[in-house]
């Protein structure tokens, strides 16, 4: 076989698989797709983005909620002795909506507006979507490592805009969205950003926004599990809640949201969660 032989035989099979990739995801996306009049509707971001937070948070408000009656069940809290009381989840989730009615919803209807839904019929290839996925991610993880560092070196920042996601020195998932809305909106447009830059397929930028979801609610959830993900990632390469509880009880370390990796660039890596002694 030539050369050239060789090279279309390795194109062939590359196209091949391509579409094996495509062919996995395509029942998916043909499924996804047959909601069109919604997917396309401008509530339907708003909606979306919401409905998956309190998907995700509901089995943890439960657990806080029943530890609160069974000691048992706070063998993976992270700070035992820290549960949120009825009053301050009810004040969270106000808080929660009253920024995705009045600043999110809003944004998201002008970002409807000014780049209109594509749906293509193809479903993206798997193996593009768990690169692009992860793409995003590390975007998204610097993109708000920067800002978090501004926000804490800038006391007027601080006080301003990040302070009030600090309010609670111990993490409870319905404290994910606790923030003001300069600093709801920001992240928010990081995140859709993330999938423009990396010319992300439609699909691949729905299951960003779910996994992204998934890591920032995990992250303030107050719990550590065996299964938690980054005890799964080797190296430490991932934070995972006990990470950001040490951030949101000393202030001055554990910047990035899910990676490690700028924190221990720039010497802000806190390791030891202080109450891992006293359990
Ligand atoms: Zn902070
Ligand atoms: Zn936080």
């Amino acid at each position: 076989m030539n050369c050239s032989e060789q090279s279309r035989v390795a194109t062939f099979r590359f196209t091949v698989e391509a579409e094996q990739g495509a062919v996995v995801l395509q029942p998916l996306w043909d499924t996804v797709r047959a909601r069109q009049d919604w997917l396309r509707s401008p509530f339907f971001p708003v909606s979306f983005s919401f409905a998956v937070y309190m998907s995700f948070c509901l089995p943890f408000i439960l657990l806080d909620l029943l530890s609160a009656k069974i000691p048992a069940l706070r063998k993976y809290k992270l700070q035992p002795h820290n549960s949120p009381t009825l009053g301050m989840m009810m004040l969270c989730l106000f808080h929660t909506i009253y920024n995705h009615i009045v600043f999110i919803f809003p944004v998201t209807v002008a970002h409807w507006y000014w780049r209109p839904v594509s749906l293509p019929k193809a479903a993206p290839e798997a193996q593009k979507v768990l690169l692009d996925t992860f793409a995003c991610l590390l975007l998204f993880d610097f993109q708000s490592f920067v800002w978090h560092v501004v926000h804490h070196r800038i006391p007027w920042l601080y006080k301003t805009f990040h302070k009030l996601h600090h309010k609670h020195t111990s993490t409870s998932v319905l404290v994910t969205h606790y923030s003001s809305a300069w600093e709801t909106l920001s992240l928010g447009f990081f995140a859709g950003v993330c999938p423009i830059v990396m010319k992300c397929h439609p699909m691949t930028e729905m299951i960003f926004f779910i996994v992204n979801i998934w890591l920032s609610v995990e992250d303030h959830s107050g719990y550590e599990f065996p299964w938690s993900l980054h005890k799964l990632v080797p190296f430490g390469l991932c934070g995972g809640p006990p990470h950001h509880d040490i951030h949101h009880m000393k202030f001055r370390s554990n910047y990035a949201p899910y990676f490690t990796h700028w924190d221990r660039l720039f010497g802000t890596l806190a390791h030891s969660h202080p109450e891992e002694k006293s359990k």
